[in-house]
């Protein structure tokens, strides 16, 4: 029996991408089952999975369905279905709700999957294949039929199926995707891997498909096979950017430590990957520090607050997730990892224009480097979607292309819609959208690091970043390229929705008439103001200018040399926009005055001991030279493209301290971290 499974994505949608390790779980599971009678075929990227399914057809696909690929699954699906009539087709993933009632909705609306599956489907999904050996591949047999965790609709077009959750607390049973080589082809074509070592998460939160109490209980892969899986890993791949791991705690179990400990070592005689990317567990122990203390600068510390206020903490059941010990946490480890993050969402049930404001300052306040985090996406299967919470919170949606999620398939364009919060019972639409270019100016300043050595000392200041941005908003000089941009900007963030999805089809459609997908596509409003700032040192400049002359303007207690000073020092960071401009330099020092270095010891960025007067901005070799060496023309890409090539760096773009005193070779083992202070 041949098999196809897909995990896949707009090619120009996503910046880089992982293994498909989900379906690799369903196909080690049904191959060690069903052994030579099956041939299973694992696709990632669609054009190769479309060119597979016209040379030899199925006589199954199964392909996992997420927001970001449902309408390309279903293309797929259709033709595949032309190719050979008889296919079975299913579908799985988180992006469905979870209720009888819309399982069915969902089957009747979608005829081209006859199957779907919910939550881990390793086992129904060998169980679908066992009927299918049994009813030779007898399509209207099957779907009559009740197969234990797969849903169909039968002949009289009623729902049969139920849903199939294991006790066994041991995943064990699941061979490794990694050891039988089915993630071989994906790790020497670049996919960076993503590890899964426990499944489930027993926190609530209701904007999250995990929240729900079915994935509540942790469910285990042994240690000794998850170190197998790394060294592996290790051995097969040359260099990763990143290794991921999938866990939505990691650090909740005792043995987390071990894992990385592993990790470390691993990176420390293989040097296969330059960053982990991991979930911390929300419920900080002292087993948390350790461990961020054993990833060091491999791992951001990144601590997702959500919100600050307590009624929209309880509202999304996350009271019982610590935002002090997150904080603590936060401050014990920044020193060690590679920076501190955290996500403040808008549009939470109990969320006002005041609260968010006071979150995102607040999460300055507490030191975050970093602060990411947009406008509630709407998840199929999550508590937030249901229709209870709809009207409860008084949730109005709208729709959008997502960034880059279109494609051209057999020459016709196949784009994804996302549903996100406009509206709620505590804020308004006309409220969210004047919070979005505020929003945008605030991410490049701060999470993209533009003048975040400003905005740290700023806000150690009690200087509010939000009105010093809003002061530019209305206040700006109304004759330059940036006022003209920031025009632009609150244009496109007016625009970029529509009431329905037909609507939205409809105007995208209306669109690819004459205009290419790629232009056609979104740029995410936060990069798009970064990609206009880094294509023109003019409007650059005049971002400056306005921000120096609002911080003056909303607060004259500044001092106008430090300022200046961190203006400079900021201005100087971003490595990209310095290659742009001719200038290649790994090192720059940068003087400054006794008065500002103050400010940079108040805020420890330098130690209380450092005491010269000038700052040396380093960049980090590799990533400095991979920068260098695809550097972009930018008179041959466009914004879309532009804005995934800033999203593939993101903050690394950035230069960062480095103290004289330290001198630290940038290179030095397999280690060639530097030791920022
Ligand atoms: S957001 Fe994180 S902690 Fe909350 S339910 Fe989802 S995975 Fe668990």
């Amino acid at each position: 029996m041949l098999i196809y499974l897909g995990d896949i994505y707009h090619t120009s949608g996503i910046p880089s991408t992982p293994t498909p390790t989900n379906i690799g779980y369903i196909a080690s599971y049904c191959k060690e089952k069903f052994g030579d009678k099956v041939n299973i075929k694992l696709f990632k990227n669609p054009h190769k999975l479309i060119e597979q399914i016209e040379k030899t057809p199925p006589d199954v696909l199964g392909l996992s369905n997420y927001m970001w690929n449902e309408n390309l699954n279903k293309f797929v699906c259709e033709l595949a279905k032309k190719k050979n009539r008889n296919l079975i087709t299913v579908t799985g993933g988180p992006n469905l709700r979870s209720d009888k009632k819309s399982i069915k909705n969902f089957l009747s609306k979608n005829k081209e999957y006859d199957f779907c599956i919910l939550y881990a489907a390793e086992i129904p999904f060998s169980n679908l294949i066992e009927k299918c050996f049994n009813f030779e591949l007898d399509k209207d047999k099957l779907k009559n039929c009740k197969i234990e965790g797969c849903f169909s609709l039968d002949n009289k077009s009623e729902l049969i199926g139920d849903i199939y959750l294991s006790n066994e607390k041991n995943l064990d049973y699941i061979p490794s995707p990694f050891l039988n080589g089915f993630m071989d082809e994906f790790l020497s074509e670049g996919y960076y891997p993503l590890f899964e070592t426990n499944r489930g998460c027993p926190f609530s939160c209701t904007f999250c498909v995990w929240g729900i109490s079915a994935l509540h209980k942790i469910k285990t892969f042994s240690i000794e096979r998850v170190f197998k899986e790394f060294d592996y890993v290790a051995e097969k791949t040359k260099k990763s950017k990143f290794w991921f791991l999938a866990d939505a705690n990691f650090g909740i179990l005792p043995r987390d430590v071990d894992i990385a400990k592993k990790i470390r070592e691993i990176y420390e005689n293989k040097f296969s990957f330059d960053q982990i990317n991991i979930y911390w567990t929300k419920n900080i122990t002292d087993r948390t520090y350790v461990i961020a203390k054993t990833f060091g600068k491999l791992c951001q510390a990144y601590t997702a607050l959500q919100s600050l206020d307590p009624l929209v903490l309880k509202l999304i059941k996350r009271s019982n997730i610590s935002v002090e010990k997150l904080n603590h946490f936060k401050n014990e480890v920044a020193d060690y990892t590679n920076g501190t993050y955290t996500d403040i969402l808008l549009g939470q049930p109990g969320e006002t224009k005041e609260s968010h404001i006071n979150s995102v300052f607040g999460a300055m306040k507490l030191g975050f480097d970093q602060i990411g985090g947009g406008e509630v996406r709407l998840l199929p299967g999550s508590e937030m979607d249901e229709n209870i919470s709809r009207i409860n919170y008084k949730l109005m949606t709208k729709f959008r292309m997502g960034e880059g999620a279109i494609g051209i398939y057999k020459g016709k364009p196949v784009f994804e819609l996302e549903e996100v919060v406009r509206q709620t019972k505590w804020i308004t639409e006309n409220e969210m959208t004047d919070l979005r270019s505020i929003r945008a100016l605030i991410y490049v300043s701060t999470t993209l690091g533009e003048l975040n050595y400003l905005n740290m000392v700023l806000v150690n200041e009690n200087i509010n970043i939000f009105k010093v941005v809003e002061n530019i908003l209305q206040n700006r000089d109304k004759n330059t390229q940036f006022s003209k941009m920031l025009d632009q900007l609150e244009m496109l963030a007016k625009d970029e929705w529509f009431n329905t999805r037909e609507e939205a089809t409809k105007f995208y459609y209306n669109e690819l008439k004459n205009r290419t997908p790629e232009e056609v596509s979104p740029v995410k409003l936060n990069m798009w103001v970064l990609v206009k700032l880094l294509r023109s040192n003019d409007v650059y400049n005049q971002f400056l200018n306005e921000f120096i002359k609002s911080v003056i303007q909303t607060n004259n207690k500044i001092d106008k040399e430090i300022l200046n000073d961190l203006v400079l020092l900021s201005k100087s960071r971003n490595f990209l926009r310095s290659c742009l401009n001719g200038i290649f330099d790994f090192k720059k020092e940068i003087p400054l005055s006794n008065k500002t270095l103050e400010k940079l010891r108040e805020i420890k960025l330098i130690k209380d001991h450092f005491n010269f007067n000038s700052i040396h901005l380093v960049m980090d070799q590799r990533i400095g030279k991979d920068i260098i060496s695809t550097l972009p023309d930018l008179n041959n890409v466009n914004d879309l493209q532009f804005s995934q090539y800033i999203q593939r760096f993101g903050i690394n773009l950035q230069m960062k301290i480095q103290t004289s005193s330290s001198a630290i070779p940038l290179q030095n083992k397999a280690n060639n971290i530097p030791d920022f202070v």
